[in-house]
Order: C-alpha cells, then structure tokens, then sequence
C-alpha cells in the first residue's frame, strides 16, 4: 500500500540555493582552512602567526581532519614545512574562512538587491541635482521640438 510509505521533506544540499541561481560565487573547496591547497591560507596563517611571511618561513601545513590536499604535498620531506597548525587549530580557521565567505556571500545578495531596488522606476528619490537635470533636458527637448 502505498499509505505504508513515510513521507519526507526533500533536503536541499545548500540553503543557498536561491543564491545560486543568481550566480553568486561561493567557493565549494573541502577545507577551507588550506582552500584545497594543503597548505594553509595566508591570511589564516597570519591570524595565528601575525609576522608570518611566506618568502622567508616556511609554509604552514594544514591538518584539518577531513582535509586530504596535504597529500599532494606528500613528496617534499616533512621538515619543510610547519607542522604546529595541528587539527584542532585548522578546524578553527576552517571555520572562520566559512564565516567570513558567508558574509561575502550575504553583502553580494544585499548590494544586489540595493541595485535591483534602485532599477526599478519611482523607487528612488532624486535628488535635487537630478532634478534640476531633468529639467534641463525637458527645456532641450522643448526647445527642439519648437524649431
Ligand atoms: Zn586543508
């Protein structure tokens, strides 16, 4: 019987969805502690190590758990790299990557709507500037068709 079969929602992959459709970028790596590089953000590294400078210390290895980039890096001896961002420190930045994509992703939404609301006729205030303009170029008009 087909009454017998529980009924789900369907769950949606990204909540964002409708984001998506308005093609706004959102990075899709793994970790996003390394980006997928195995080696850890520079920007990140800095929030850890503020005099971190990548052309003269070595590079910063990510541990994140679920993070296999650092595979790639598998061939180059260990001691080449700093190996003190242990997982748990990886999870974090992970995290604050996360954070700070999702509100580069909110304000592109908020500028998009801003500029969608501004297209549309009569929704804005002119300024007085635009209206003297305006004018002006009601009198050009006139003026035109006069001759
Ligand atoms: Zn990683």
């Amino acid at each position: 019987m087909i009454d017998d079969l529980p009924q789900f929602e369907p769950i949606p992959v990204r909540p964002e969805q409708e984001l998506q459709e308005e093609e706004i970028f959102y990075p899709q790596w793994r970790c996003f502690c390394c980006q997928d590089s195995g080696l850890v953000s520079l920007y990140l590294v800095q929030l850890v190590m503020p005099k971190y400078n990548p052309d003269r210390d070595k590079w910063v290895l990510c541990q994140g758990i679920n993070c296999n980039a650092s595979k790639r890096w598998e061939n180059v001896p260990i001691e080449n790299f700093d190996t003190r961002f242990i997982p748990s420190i990886c999870k974090k930045l992970d995290l604050i990557n996360r954070e700070n994509w999702r509100n580069t992703v909110k304000e592109q939404v908020n500028i998009r709507q801003l500029a969608q609301k501004l297209k549309m006729p009569g929704s804005v205030d002119r300024t007085e500037n635009d209206n003297y303009r305006i004018q002006q170029r009601k009198q050009e008009i006139e003026q035109i068709s006069h001759e």
